[in-house]
């Protein structure tokens, strides 16, 4: 006989994924259990996920916020999904509602003026129809007259009518266009950084398992870097978060610029950390192509705006890690990270590949 399965030991949270207890995401997930207990909040994923983002700084503004939240009055679920609208880039229900339905109206509208003109065309079409059998009998020439000019009238009817619809359906192309560019304008800030113009975390994401996808049907490498910028808190505390913001964007745009020149992309990972995405390239070429703009950006000295003083140099250190196959976006970033980590330890500004 079989012996009665044993019963599986409760298992270690505190080592999922071989974090150490009280770091990595179970140091996260007993934030969000303290959040969660402390608001009251429902423990629901839309929930979870903006606190997940909140704890793990993924988006300094929107840390901002939700602390800022916090202290006045609390977090309620109402200001948890003006939240998400504000600072997740994605289109909120109301919004994709309110396109829905405007472009719903734009279709009735469109209906009911096409039906009108039909109605037009139908009475044209009888009046012409009633000349004609008046015309097939004998007619003197004062009914003549009258006849030509009920068609006539008809006719002008017809073509202020016709005059009226084209300016209509004028009309109707333009709304319709606008509406378009609305949505993909919509479109396009959903996956934008509102900060610094780069894709933002949701785009990020999109654009990596996409060129995973790519990378694992075609064979051909694909590599990430996760960079972070050097003693960014230093800086903002010499010189201000708003010019800390500007270093931000300027960082951003080196990164995008020099990466999309050789058919990468850039995004922002959240606060002073960005991604840099390398399709066709493996490890090593990865961590030369990041060292060189590393080292330009470091050349650079940094000027203010306002009074051209010098504001030093910046420099980023980071991580760079060559996806294999069976790996996940989160996993892949997870393993450049660990390289970025390294590259900090050792002094920082430079660029660390992930050991294999
Ligand atoms: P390290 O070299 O170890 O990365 O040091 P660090 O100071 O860059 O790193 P740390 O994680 O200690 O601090 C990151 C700082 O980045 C703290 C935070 O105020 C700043 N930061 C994050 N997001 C923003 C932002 O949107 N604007 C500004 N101005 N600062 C930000
Ligand atoms: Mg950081
Ligand atoms: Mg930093």
């Amino acid at each position: 006989m079989q012996p009665a399965a044993a019963v599986a030991p409760p298992p270690d949270f505190a080592n999922v994924g071989g974090y150490p207890a009280g770091t990595g995401p179970m140091a996260w997930f007993e934030q969000i259990r303290a959040l969660l207990l402390s608001t009251g909040l429902p423990p629901e994923p839309s929930v979870y996920d903006l606190l997940w983002r909140y704890v793990r700084d993924d988006d300094h503004e929107l840390s901002l916020a939700i602390d800022k939240a916090l202290s006045g009055g609390g977090l309620t679920m109402a200001a948890l999904v003006a939240l998400r609208e504000a600072h997740l880039g994605q289109l909120g229900e109301a919004q994709v509602n309110q396109l829905i339905a405007d472009a719903h109206g734009q279709a009735e509208a469109l209906g009911l003026r096409i039906q009108s003109g039909q109605t037009d065309l139908a009475d044209y079409g009888r009046a012409i129809a009633v000349g004609g059998e008046r015309l097939a009998g004998p007619i003197d020439a004062t009914s003549l007259a009258a006849l030509l000019e009920q068609l006539s009238k008809a006719t002008g009817v017809i073509q202020a009518a016709n005059g009226r619809l084209m300016d209509e359906l004028d009309q109707a192309a333009t709304e319709s266009r606008a509406l378009a560019d609305r949505l993909s304008q919509a479109e396009r800030a959903a996956v934008t950084d509102v900060l610094t113009g780069v894709m933002n975390r949701r785009g990020l994401f999109a654009a990596i398992e996409k060129a995973q996808a790519e990378s694992v049907a075609t064979g051909v490498p694909m590599s990430l870097a996760v960079v972070d910028i050097d003693h960014f808190k230093r800086f903002n505390d010499r010189f201000g978060h708003a010019m800390g913001d500007d270093v931000l964007r300027f960082v951003a745009r080196h990164l995008a610029e020099k990466l999309e020149a050789e058919g990468g992309a850039a995004g922002r990972l959240g606060g002073e950390e960005f991604v840099g995405l390398m399709p066709g390239v493996g490890a090593q070429a990865a961590a030369g192509r990041i060292d060189r703009i590393r080292a330009d950006l470091a050349s650079q000295m940094l000027r203010s705006a306002v009074d051209g003083s010098s504001m030093g140099r910046i420099s980023f250190s980071a991580g760079v890690a060559e996806h294999r196959g069976d790996q996940s976006a989160d996993q892949l970033i997870e393993r450049a990270d660990s390289a970025l980590y390294t590259a900090k330890r050792l002094g920082r500004d430079r660029v660390v590949p992930d050991r294999g």
